[in-house]
């Protein structure tokens, strides 16, 4: 029977509404025409153009199913071998294993010690990963007492892909950006993700330890400066070593009276909070300029193991809001340190007078952020001022200011203390320290030069007792308030 030929005739016979007995046969030869050796899919099979399409796809599928198949056994390995680690810009420890990576490259890349046998396996590794291969640069700023600007450098990891070799284990590290946005603080999203083999998962640990441990180092026995920058405290610098107390001379007993007080305060924490009392201290240092304010409070913070966080209240770009953020996200274990005070009071008389003030911290603001929600950790606050009289009384309020001090030009008392810490070996009978103070004192010199300027001549004739004491005429011309 022709295959070809009945399809037609078959379907003209249902088509035409012929009798049953018609219709069951049409249907019949429908069915018959489907099967047997010549079938239409024997002859579709037979088509050389219809099995090459059919094949490609089913390559295709074959391909893509392989595929996915790949990449799940592939991710199921991944999950059972492997080992993931994320730390986001935000925690603590991002600065610190960035730092680490640095430092553990910089072992890796001056060995000491006999050279070890290298395996192939790890020669391969080390043709291929020499290092890190981004860098990036942190610069820091910092602006000294003298006003000039310190900058320090620092390599750290940069974005992208690195691979680390650690205790044996081998440790992929993948610094990336997460999405576009940035922080409050101006950074981008940012995170480092380390992964190794699950076997060697306990190597974070001792990687974390290390460090921390070494982030600890680098602040040890130092003082780490915070300034503002970008909405935030930011270290300034490198940590710098701590100022000695004693190098700082006050007038007799009052450092210890200080240094006194902020330490009952700091033990006093459950007295403050069992009785609902905002935890914090204010204190005002008051003199002209020269006197130790500043450099009190650095040694202050010295030796109480704090660091300091730096302001002036004349400071371009800062505002009442800033300011208010500024002293709720103060660092832990940190003296706030909040110089020319009288900048906000000043502000409101030109405020006062044309309706406009140049300079940007309110009197009121200065008030309400002091006054700011109180937080469980202890809040020190120093502020320091060279003009009292431009202060108000509302400043001076306990929880505002609880302590204010004098620092006054040298006295004889100071004179003779500087003395002894710049010229004790090379006067060790006080002599030259008698004749110095005699002629200071005959020119009129106690209680009229700053401690900053005596220190000038000091430095000047360092280790020269004969030179110091020839130079009393030209303190002379630092005199104040004559
Ligand atoms: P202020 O903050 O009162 O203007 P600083 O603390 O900035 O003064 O001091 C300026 C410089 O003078 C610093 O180098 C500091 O070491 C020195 N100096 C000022 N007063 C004293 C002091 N009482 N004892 C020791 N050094 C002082």
């Amino acid at each position: 029977m022709d295959n070809n030929a009945s399809i037609p005739a078959a379907s003209e016979a249902l088509a035409q509404g012929s009798p049953s007995a018609t219709k069951a046969d049409a249907l019949r030869q429908l069915a018959v025409s489907g099967s047997g050796d010549g079938s239409i899919f024997t002859q579709l099979f037979n088509n050389p153009f219809f099995t090459a399409g059919f094949g490609l796809a089913g390559l295709g599928a074959v391909v893509r199913y392989g595929s996915v198949g790949l990449r799940r056994a592939a991710g199921l390995v991944r999950q059972r071998l492997l080992v993931d680690l994320e730390i986001t810009r935000h925690d603590k420890s991002y600065n610190w294993v960035l730092d680490w990576m640095t430092a553990h490259y910089q072992n890796q890349l001056a060995p000491s010690g006999p050279q070890k046998h290298v395996g192939a396996l790890e020669s391969l590794v080390r043709r291929f990963t020499p290092g890190l291969h981004h860098l990036q640069i942190k610069t820091a700023t910092m602006r000294t007492a003298s006003g000039s600007e310190q900058t320090a450098f620092s390599l750290v990891p940069g974005h992208g892909r690195h691979i680390l070799r650690y205790k044996n284990a081998f440790i992929a590290v993948n610094r990336e950006r997460v999405g576009k946005s940035f922080d409050d603080k101006g950074q981008p999203f940012e995170t480092v993700k380390l992964t190794t083999l699950y076997y060697y998962r306990h190597i974070f640990e001792d990687l974390f330890q290390e460090a921390h441990h070494m982030a600890r180092r680098s602040t040890e026995g130092k003082t780490v400066v915070y300034t503002s920058r970008n909405m935030g405290w930011d270290p300034s610098g490198q940590p710098k070593r701590r100022r000695p107390f004693d190098s700082v001379v006050l007038e007799e007993g009052l450092s210890n009276r200080i240094l006194g007080d902020v330490r009952e305060f700091l033990n006093a924490r459950t007295w403050y909070l069992d009785r609902g009392i905002p935890y914090r201290r204010g204190y005002l240092l008051y003199g002209p300029p020269g006197t130790g304010k500043t450099s009190f409070v650095q040694a202050l913070a010295g030796v109480l193991d704090f660091n300091i966080a730096m302001l002036s209240l004349s400071q371009h770009g800062l505002n009442d809001d800033l300011l208010n953020l500024l002293l709720l996200n103060v660092p832990a274990r940190t003296i706030v340190l909040l110089e020319d005070a009288d900048a906000a009071f000043t502000n409101r008389r030109q405020r006062d007078a044309d309706g406009y003030s140049g300079a940007n911290v309110t009197y009121s603001g200065l008030l309400n952020a002091l006054d700011g929600v109180a937080s469980a950790e202890e809040r020190i606050i120093f502020m320091t001022t060279n003009h009292i009289d431009r202060l108000d009384d509302a400043l001076i309020r306990p929880g505002r200011v609880d302590m204010t001090m004098h620092l006054g030009n040298a006295t004889e008392w100071q004179m003779a203390q500087l003395w002894d810490r710049f010229y004790a070996e090379q006067d060790a009978d006080g002599d030259g320290k008698r004749r110095f103070l005699e002629r200071a004192t005959k020119a009129g010199l106690v209680g009229n030069v700053s401690t900053a300027a005596l220190q000038g001549i000091f430095l000047y004739n360092k280790g020269d007792v004969e030179g110091a004491i020839e130079m009393v005429d030209q303190l002379d011309q630092t005199r104040v308030g004559q």
